[in-house]
């Protein structure tokens, strides 16, 4: 599919990641090199074609810095298609180190940004009920931008707010008052921002969900967490912020404009604390004629959506938000954003996955940034045979072809987890590239972390400034 024309003079790229319904493909501009992620979603399944409309309904409402835009949707066959700013920096997830997670003012920048773009959304009435690292992806600049808006839903309309009742998200994720009843829209989002300011702060989640028979919560709860992980591993200042957010009494949890006003957030990071990050890896664009990817590069949506959206289905789509409310126990509508059961529910959105496999070797390619990745000082023959035996080690099921690995295992919390290990040969050198299909990108990072110190003794030493390398040299 790679390489080939999708729509006139648009071509076919990478695949960018898999979702629960569906994988993500990089489309290319032939005559601009201009970049568009592209959601293929197969239609048939029951509800699903209902919940891609209310998906993209909604996301094509916002405008904003920090949200993904989209561009429009087309649908053919049994096929949807959703167009989507291709965000080339990856997850944030990726970002994170597994028990460490990032610096304090990393954290804090992304965590500004991931506001702005929550504050906007609530602006308009739309609530996202699934935000974690996973759906939140950085762009070529690393700026932090919202996506997957799978489970959003319009909470505010005509000025007209009403509660929400339909219990998704992601467990480690969701706030206590979705586990129970009826529940308000925008405390539960700032609970799940809350959750992710702890991961970045501490590189591991405080619970496994919010329920009283999950002892970390109860403790939290009770107060009595003062020497526990992760809490141990937060600055006290950034602390007591958490703490606003993370209170179970949705009432009393911080709005955005405190959550603004508090002190870390106006926090200045020295130059020297600056100083200390790992430094960003600069993905040089390729010389030739063509521009690809970076933000300038980004079409605007008009331009997307006459050359490659159906006008007429979003027409009508935007007609039904009035009626749209899928949480409301008295609206004769269909629910779109959940199966029936909540277990499925929790199931189908913990089944995230991110980049998936190919392994060919183009340019586009060597475009997303990531990080779980490194070269090894072995052919790839070599590679997969000592791969497969550090795997074995590690008791994990494995399949393998000539070129990849796909890994099998449950993560603490008994959940999948799959991911792909691509083994590349980039100018002689091997590129072993590990990519989550299913499970916790937190998880995902520790078995890769393991994975890396078992092949210790022949992975490349060296800055990771390598994709410089990679960007420019292949370059045909
Ligand atoms: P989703 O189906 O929205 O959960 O997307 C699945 C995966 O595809 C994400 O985790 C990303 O790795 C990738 N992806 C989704 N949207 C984009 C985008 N706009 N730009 C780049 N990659 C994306």
């Amino acid at each position: 599919m790679e390489g080939q024309e999708f729509v006139d003079g648009w071509i076919r790229g990478q695949i960018l990641g898999e979702g629960a319904y569906g994988e993500v493909q990089l489309l290319l501009n032939k005559s601009t090199g201009e970049a568009v992620a592209m959601k293929v979603i197969e239609l048939g399944k029951l509800g699903v074609d209902q919940m891609v409309k209310k998906e993209v309904c909604i996301h094509r409402r916002l405008n904003h810095q920090n949200i993904v835009k989209c561009f429009g949707s087309r649908q053919e066959a049994n096929k949807h298609y959703i167009f989507l700013e291709y965000a080339s920096g990856g997850e944030l997830f990726d970002r994170i180190e597994p028990d460490v997670g990032m610096d304090e003012w990393q954290a804090q920048k992304y965590f500004k940004q991931l506001l702005n773009g929550v504050e906007y959304m609530h602006s308009q009435g739309i609530a996202h009920r699934d935000l974690k690292p996973e759906n939140l992806l950085l762009d070529n600049h690393d700026n932090l931008k919202i996506s997957d808006f799978g489970m959003a839903t319009i909470f505010r309309f005509r000025g007209q707010e009403r509660p929400l009742e339909k219990r998704c998200g992601t467990l480690p994720y969701l706030a206590p008052e979705v586990m129970l009843r009826t529940y308000l829209a925008e405390p539960a989002d700032i609970w799940a921002c809350g959750i992710i300011l702890v991961a970045m702060l501490a590189g591991e989640l405080p619970w496994d969900q919010p329920t009283a028979d999950c002892p970390e919560f109860v403790a939290w709860k009770d107060r009595k967490w003062h020497t526990l992980s992760p809490w141990t591993k937060i600055d006290t200042v950034v602390l007591s912020l958490v703490q606003r957010l993370l209170l179970p009494l949705p009432k009393s949890r911080a709005k955005i404009p405190e959550i603004k006003g508090h002190r870390w957030m106006q926090k200045k990071f020295s130059r020297n604390m600056v100083g200390v990050i790992r430094p960003a890896i600069q993905v040089t664009p390729p010389r030739p004629t063509k521009r690809l990817c970076s933000d300038v590069d980004l079409p605007s949506p008009e331009h997307v959506s006459t050359r490659l959206c159906q006008s007429q289905p979003e027409t009508r789509i935007v007609c039904a938000v009035d009626t749209d409310c899928d949480d409301s126990p008295n609206a004769d509508v269909v629910s779109f954003s959940q199966p029936a059961q909540f277990e499925d529910l929790l199931l189908s959105s913990q089944l995230h996955s991110t980049q998936s496999t190919t392994t060919s070797q183009n340019v586009y390619q060597k475009l997303v940034r990531r990080m779980t990745r490194f070269f090894v000082k072995l052919s790839c023959e070599q590679s997969i045979k000592l791969l497969l035996s550090a795997l074995g080690d590690h008791g994990w099921s494995c399949k393998a072809t000539t070129r990849q690995v796909t890994v099998t295992c449950v993560d603490k919390r008994k959940m999948p987890l799959t991911f792909k290990v691509n083994v590349l040969d980039m100018d002689g050198q091997t590129l072993l590239d590990f990519r989550l299909s299913k499970g916790c990108g937190l998880e995902f990072k520790k078995c890769f972390l393991k994975i890396k110190e078992s092949l210790e003794e022949v992975v490349e030493k060296g800055p990771v400034t390598w994709p410089i390398a990679i960007a420019t040299n292949t370059v045909p």
